[in-house]
């Protein structure tokens, strides 16, 4: 099964993904992710991407195609992937289709995470991952159980992303409106584009999406 997860920065399309991940057996491709691994071991995509990204801009359409579909022919991909962050324009949606209908495969599910732009600020501003396994916590809002300790890996390493600063996401949700904005709008003509409230409490958002996806 393939989904695509839309939404605004801070709407939960990671946190969401990765629980989905785990209970359909299918992959986690978050061009977001990818990108700052890229920027991590400093590569040529990385040096590309670290400013645009640090500016809450969005990178060349042309370099993400071509990331995205090289990353679909992985093993991995095989039994199905969720997209998170991809497509953000009218041009991925499009190259999408069409790399997808080359590789003979089909999106199944398109659902938007529903949010208040107001409070994907506060979202954002407080929220972190630990450095091993990636699990999303937030300072006020999802702290781990025990105070330093991931719940998932038991690591006591974290990290901030260098991007989720209230100047940056405002830049964010901008790019969200005018360049993403126009997508929802392409998925809603094909009539398969679905919504779940992204307000509700996290449980409560996946078992919206649990009963869109079965
Ligand atoms: P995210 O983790 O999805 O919030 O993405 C972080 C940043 O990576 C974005 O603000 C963009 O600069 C860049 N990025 C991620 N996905 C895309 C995409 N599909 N198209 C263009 N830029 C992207």
């Amino acid at each position: 099964m393939n989904i695509i997860l839309m939404g605004p920065p801070g709407a939960g399309k990671g946190t969401q993904a990765q629980r989905l991940e785990n209970k359909l057996d299918i992959i986690q491709l978050s061009t977001g992710d990818m990108l700052r691994s890229e920027v991590s071991s400093e590569s040529d995509i990385g040096l590309e991407a670290k400013e645009v990204m640090n500016s809450g801009g969005l990178v060349s359409d042309e370099l993400i195609i071509a990331m995205i579909s090289m990353r679909i022919d992985k093993e991995d991909c095989q039994n199905g992937f969720i997209l998170d962050g991809f497509p953000r324009t009218s041009l991925q949606a499009e190259a999408l289709d069409s790399m997808l209908i080359e590789k003979g495969l089909k999106i199944d599910h398109v659902i938007e995470i529903e949010v208040d732009d107001e409070a994907m600020v506060n979202r954002i501003t407080g929220r972190y991952s630990c450095s091993s396994c990636g699990a999303g916590y937030h300072e006020t809002l999802q702290k781990p159980k025990v105070e330093g300790i991931c719940d998932n890996c038991g690591s006591n390493e974290f990290k901030y992303r260098d991007d989720d600063n209230a100047e940056t996401v405002r830049e964010r949700l901008n790019s969200y409106h005018q360049q993403t904005a126009p997508v929802l709008e392409y998925y809603r003509e094909k009539d398969i584009l679905k919504g779940v409230n992204g307000m509700a409490p996290i449980n409560q958002v996946e078992d919206q999406l649990e009963s869109i996806v079965g």
